[in-house]
């Protein structure tokens, strides 16, 4: 592969392979010194036009351990504030020597113009409400594991509840879970689902939550809003939120899922920390193994993983 920019164009074969490297990173993140040479000489460049925590980190700690060189790219104080466009901006520091961009941007499809402009590999951390596809494998990768499962998610009822139409993580999880064989449930108000979905859709989440194995809920995305599109955010909780009642008529097995940052009191009415089938955390400590998966992937032919040469 050399980008990974969405779920579709990798295609099931390299998620699979993705999700089976990243049990190897998951093995070297519990070494003692949890550092492998497998990237070393290589350059990766952090971009992110839109504010993020966890992503950001996330792909930095992952190029750490596997002793890439990081660079992150501020925008704030950079010369975008100056009106530099895209195009030079990324031409600039590809003149530098990238082996590969980290982009998050608040256009869908940047990813794809930028690999227009470099020969470096690309992975998309976030395009618009577009695709997120290293949240969809970290999320693959957390219910695999979780759940006890192989690359198999034959006949698991995965319900994705709340802001579909602004989630770019509902477009690249609806992808992966049902390339891996999952039967996927959208559950929200009409006013937040997009025109046309290609899995079921259930405005009524009492009327399934007792038959899920995994429950995924979205943060109502008030930044990405133009109109009011529920009538209140208590309402909005009364009929969607994961609240105590609605947890405790989850199987017992069932996870719960979300990919943060939480809005508390609103989709998240309850303490997550209260529930045994909150995968939250590992959510986060899963995304650097997959990470680790990508770049490794990408940029590391020939390397090992081996703690010394
Ligand atoms: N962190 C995720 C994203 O960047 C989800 C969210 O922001 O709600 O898309």
């Amino acid at each position: 592969m050399k980008h990974f920019r969405s779920v579709d164009e990798a295609g099931p074969d390299a998620i699979r392979r993705l999700l089976d490297l990243a049990d190897h990173m998951a093995e070297v993140n519990r070494r003692p010194n949890p550092k492998v040479p497998a990237l070393r000489g290589k350059t990766v460049c952090n971009v992110f036009f839109e504010d993020s925590t966890r992503t950001r980190l996330s792909f930095e700690t992952a190029a750490k351990r596997l002793s890439a060189d990081i660079m992150n790219f501020a925008v704030s104080s950079s010369s975008v504030n100056k009106g530099e466009s895209l195009r030079d901006t990324i031409e600039t520091i590809a003149a530098m020597g990238v082996d590969a961009f980290v982009i998050r941007h608040k256009s869908s499809g940047v990813p794809w113009q930028v690999s227009d402009w470099t020969r470096a590999s690309v992975i998309n951390a976030g395009d618009g409400w577009h695709a997120h596809p290293t949240q969809a494998l970290l999320d693959c990768y957390t219910i695999r594991t979780a759940l006890n499962r192989t690359n198999s998610f034959d006949g698991l009822k995965i319900a994705i509840v709340g802001d579909i139409k602004h989630s770019r993580v509902a477009r690249s999880d609806i992808s992966a879970f049902t390339m891996l064989g999952a039967d996927v449930t959208l559950v929200a108000p009409r006013t937040l689902l997009p025109p046309e979905t290609t899995v079921p859709v259930e405005t009524n989440l009492d009327d399934i939550i007792e038959d899920l194995d995994v429950i995924y809920l979205l943060r109502m995305q008030q930044e990405r809003m133009t109109e009011s599109l529920v009538p209140s955010l208590r309402e909005y909780t009364t009929r969607f939120g994961l609240t105590p009642e609605r947890a405790r008529r989850l199987p017992e097995h069932a996870l719960i899922m979300h990919p943060g940052p939480m809005n508390r009191g609103v989709e998240m009415a309850v303490d997550p920390s209260e529930l045994p089938g909150s995968v939250i955390t590992q959510q986060v400590t899963n995304g650097i193994a997959v990470r680790m998966a990508v770049l490794f992937d990408l940029l590391g032919s020939g390397s090992n993983l081996e703690e010394n040469e």
